[in-house]
């Protein structure tokens, strides 16, 4: 069995989902499909909950209803009988009614989940419709039923696999499965998500819980690039990379795969591949476990929002349990460390949920002066035996000789080396990179 991971703009126009029909009706392998919401509806719901929250009922009640006449408009040229078109207004009517009777109740967190849960609700509903008016059987797999969320909004995996074999075994013969991606639910047993992009997160977690063959990840790309193609013009697709390569990137910045999206695919051994939906013939890109035996860089990728902290004290000298007792501290707030350099008499870090600095930095103050700075971003070098290679730092450092680097880290493993510049300078340093190290 299969998995076919479709996003928003795969999925964003009624001929583009008719394309996805036309992908997933070939072969004969069992698949799951997981989908995103339409391109731009979670903006637009994220937008209704903003405008909700701030008591502003009147906006996020136009908000609703613009997208209701997209979702209309989009409905009357998805289905070509009466009858199915019918279906997929009933379906747009019971989702809006949802979210007219929510402008009327009081405002929380909770409730701005279930906001956020429509897209994904919708886009496969319509999407099952369309199968059932074309004739092609399918199963509707509803992800509430399976994807969850423990207290540190970690998923469950033992659980998913269990509830969702469950689900597959009552369906033996059955070749199409139909859920959504980035909707789960908490340990409070409430509607809750992956956050932003978790539809490929759905995918790799429901690969890993079947032992899929492979998780497709389809989307308006041919694949993962060797830098930011919304940045830099001269990026090309990579043919193959492995698991811990694509983490890297993706934790570090390509927006085309979830940060946390490759883990589970990687510890069950289930290759991961890349896809264009509007040009489904390019090799895009497979992840697997094998390294390449080629060194070099292989690709680049830039992270922001990223706050640096330094904590500099003559007492570190020459003492041991410093760092172990600075670590407590972020272990503390439950705040996740990205990159690390350290001298005799200070140590600067990196990290971006700063939910809990204020507390961090309080108890950082015990021991030593701390200084914050904000609004940088990493730069992620990839490839493989970077430290094995001649010349491959100097060849970094040289590309970056006119920005001021902040951090770096160097060593770490021997696929990556990081770097920390202001935001301000993040474009420029992945076109300086790309310039020196692919266009030569
Ligand atoms: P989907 O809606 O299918 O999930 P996304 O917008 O989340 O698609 O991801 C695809 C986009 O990721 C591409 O259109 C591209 O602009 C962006 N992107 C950023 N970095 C990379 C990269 N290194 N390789 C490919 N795409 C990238
Ligand atoms: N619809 C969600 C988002 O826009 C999840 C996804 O597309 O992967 O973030
Ligand atoms: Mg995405």
């Amino acid at each position: 069995m299969k998995i076919m991971k479709f996003g928003g703009t795969s999925v964003g126009k009624p001929e583009r989902m008719h394309q996805v029909k036309d992908l997933i009706a070939k072969g004969d392998e069992p698949k799951i499909v997981v989908l995103s919401a339409l391109s731009g509806t979670t903006n637009a719901l994220v937008g209704i909950g903003d405008a909700l929250a701030a008591g502003d009922k009147a906006t996020a009640k136009s908000k609703i209803d613009q997208l209701q006449k997209h979702y209309e408009q989009f409905c009357d040229e998805l289905f070509s009988s009466a009858e199915a078109k019918k279906e997929g207004l009933k379906i747009i009517q019971e989702h809006f009614e949802f979210l007219n009777i929510i402008l009327k109740i009081s405002f929380n967190e909770a409730i701005n989940k279930d906001i956020l849960a429509q897209g994904e609700l919708l886009s496969t509903k319509l999407f099952y419709e369309l199968l059932s008016e074309l004739g092609i059987k399918s199963v509707f797999l509803p992800a509430l039923e399976f994807m969850s969320i423990d207290e540190n909004n970690e998923p469950e995996l033992p659980k998913i696999q269990e509830r969702l074999g469950k689900l597959l075994a009552e369906n033996p013969r059955e070749k199409i499965f139909v859920t959504q991606g980035y909707i789960c639910k908490n340990y409070r047993n409430e509607v809750d998500n992956l956050k932003r992009g978790g539809s490929d997160y759905t995918a790799s977690l429901i690969g890993a819980a079947i032992s899929a063959s492979v998780v497709e990840i389809w989307t308006d790309i041919d694949g993962m690039h060797n830098n930011d193609p919304r940045i830099v013009d001269k990026t090309r697709p990579i043919a193959k990379l492995s698991f811990e390569e694509a983490a890297e990137l993706a934790y570090f910045g390509a927006k085309i795969l979830h940060p946390a999206s490759i883990w589970p695919a990687q510890q069950f051994n289930v290759p991961v591949k890349l896809l264009n939906t509007m040009e489904p013939d390019a090799l895009g890109t497979t992840i697997t476990a094998d390294m390449s035996e080629i060194g070099g860089v292989k690709a680049l990728a830039g992270k922001d929002g990223i706050t640096a902290i330094k904590i500099k004290s003559s007492r570190m000298l020459l003492a041991y349990g410093f760092l172990r007792r600075v670590f407590e501290v972020f272990e503390k707030y439950k705040t996740s460390i990205d990159m690390i350099t350290t001298s005799e008499v200070a140590i600067s870090l990196t990290i971006d949920d700063i939910t809990h600095l204020e507390e961090i930095k309080s108890e950082l103050a015990a021991f030593g002066h701390v200084e914050i700075d904000h609004n940088l971003s990493i730069i992620c070098i990839v490839g493989n035996l970077i430290m094995e290679q001649n010349g491959v730092l100097q060849n970094i450092m040289n590309s970056l000789a006119d920005i001021p680097l902040r951090m770096v880290s160097y060593g770490g493993s021997k696929h990556n080396v990081s770097v920390l510049v202001d935001a301000a300078y993040k474009n420029s340093a992945l076109k300086s990179l790309n310039r020196g190290l692919f266009e030569f």
